[in-house]
């Protein structure tokens, strides 16, 4: 076990009480904060690190993410979620990734994380079209190799196409509704048994770092014993539960379409909301929704940028907090953000409340943002006071921001400036369990030239793959655009888009 002492910085501890100090050390010994304040000091550390004119603070935790996105960021044309999914998930099952493409796209999404004081992600990897153990797990390898910590989980849903969404199997042509309904659908017992696997080889894997979390992706994409498998195992190993819930309008019709009630109304009535379910966007959420997840204890993950990219709305942030829901910050993946970038996350969570919340006091402050970075994202990940603070017994997962940049010149507002002028450049050292990972902008687990130039060589071999994929989903788009015009016209009560604002 090697002893670290960080010493002499500026230090903001994200902890319960919000302790901050001017100037105080902080001694890491293998993967834990085994001291910090001022004063604190060892006879004989392995390493001394001089954070003087630095600020010492949690990493931030990437509350929600995709990693099969990362090849993408830039590649798509902005489209409503609906249409978007239909050029990165296609239903045909188009754009199969092997192995390595999967490692190699997995860890430059992490060297990005973690150059920008990124220390943990909470991944939800999608599989098309359908999961395969050496993928999961070149997923795994690539987070165990790059050194950042990992909650990651198998998002691979089982209902037919046209049944996931509202009106679409009366808009498409028979042939393709036949198609669509000929793919074949995972059944309960094997998504546990792969669970089963996945949980047995990964989960604690890497000395803790990398975790297992259990996705469904979002209830209208699952049948019913498929989401209470999920459920239980989610429940019986005490594990994340990952699930999308009203991101769009067009879900907030389909509960009131098909099942005649919110989409989290129906997933409460079925027994399946609780603590450890990680909702993701709660956008079009009304306020017995927000009270049912307040009461079952669940964590929302705020995906702003995202939300804003493929125009799902703004979820109501200042409602859920007051109903003590906590959120998590995300970037969501790299073709809806389209960095890894959690500062400009940051920024976003920090600004677009503001043409959503008539009252200036219903905005989110730079405090509770960078609360949304650290704590919201690990209890998100069922790690709270273990990561996402620092504290005496937490993890050493922590960041070193160079105070003598311009973003912080002069310094003002420490929590303002953080969350409105940094972009990530001023992180000089990333430590996650003890071990650091990234200093003076080099990441010191992997060759980083090397793996941009397989990562470049990868996205041209796969360029057929995405080319039938658009050609697919261009066949279609018409369909699945009748399907959100008719939607349109439903009236859902709540409106979570600004209106036109110019005549
Ligand atoms: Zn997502």
């Amino acid at each position: 076990m090697s002893i670290t002492l960080i010493r002499d910085a500026r230090v903001l501890t994200q902890d319960a009480a919000g302790t901050e100090y001017a100037c105080a050390s902080i001694l890491v010994d293998g993967q834990r904060i085994a001291a910090l304040g001022p004063g604190v000091d060892h006879p004989a550390p392995d390493r001394v690190i001089d954070a003087r004119g630095m600020l010492a603070m949690p990493g931030l935790i990437n509350g929600h993410f995709h990693s099969p996105g990362n090849l993408m960021c830039g590649a798509l044309t902005d489209m409503p979620l609906e249409l978007f999914m239909l050029f990165e998930v296609p239903p045909g099952g188009e754009g199969r990734v092997d192995a390595r493409l999967a490692y190699v796209q997995t860890l430059l999404g992490a060297l990005e994380m973690l150059k920008g004081g990124v220390t943990a992600v909470h991944d939800d990897p999608y599989h098309n079209p359908a999961p395969e153990p050496e993928v999961v797990s070149a997923i795994m390898r690539a987070y165990a190799d790059a050194g950042l910590r990992a909650t990651v989980s198998i998002n691979h849903p089982n209902r037919a196409e046209p049944d996931k969404y509202p009106y679409l199997a009366g808009l498409l042509p028979p042939a393709t509704i036949a198609a669509m309904r000929a793919t074949r659908l995972w059944s309960a017992a094997e998504i546990t048994d792969l669970y089963r696997w996945f949980h047995a080889t990964w989960h604690g894997a890497a000395d803790g770092r990398l975790r297992v979390a259990v996705s469904n992706s979002a209830p209208q994409r699952v049948s019913d014993d498929y989401f209470g498998a999920l459920s239980d195992f989610s429940r019986s190993h005490d594990l994340p539960f990952d699930i999308h819930m009203l991101e769009t309008r067009l879900q907030r019709v389909y509960g009131q379409e098909v099942l005649g009630r919110s989409l989290i109304q129906d997933v409460r009535a079925r027994g399946f909301l609780d603590e450890r379910m990680l909702v993701i966007h709660a956008i079009w959420v009304d306020q017995d929704d927000i009270d049912a997840l307040g009461e079952a204890g669940c964590t929302v993950a705020h995906n702003p940028v995202c939300n804003l990219k493929i125009g799902s709305g703004v979820m109501p942030f200042r409602r859920l907090v007051r109903r003590g829901v906590p959120i998590a910050l995300g970037t969501d993946e790299r073709n809806t953000d389209d960095s890894v970038n959690l500062w400009g996350a940051m920024k976003m969570a920090g600004l677009i409340h503001k043409i959503a919340e008539r009252d200036d006091r219903d905005w989110p402050s730079a405090a509770e943002v960078l609360g949304c970075a650290t704590r919201g994202g690990a209890r998100g990940m069922r790690l709270a006071g273990q990561i996402g603070e620092l504290s005496v017994g937490a993890q050493a997962d922590l960041i070193l921001v160079d105070l003598d940049t311009l973003p912080f010149t002069p310094l003002n507002d420490l929590k303002r400036q953080l969350v409105f002028c940094e972009t990530g450049a001023s992180v000089r050292l990333t430590m996650v369990a003890g071990e650091v990972v990234v200093e003076n902008g080099r990441v010191l687990t992997v060759d980083e030239a090397a793996l941009k130039a397989e990562a470049r060589e990868l996205a041209l071999e796969h360029a057929d793959a995405l080319a039938a994929t658009t050609s697919a989903a261009r066949t279609l788009e018409p369909h699945y655009r009748a399907m959100l015009e008719r939607a349109a016209r439903v009236d859902v009560g709540m409106e979570r888009r600004a209106g036109p604002m110019f005549p």
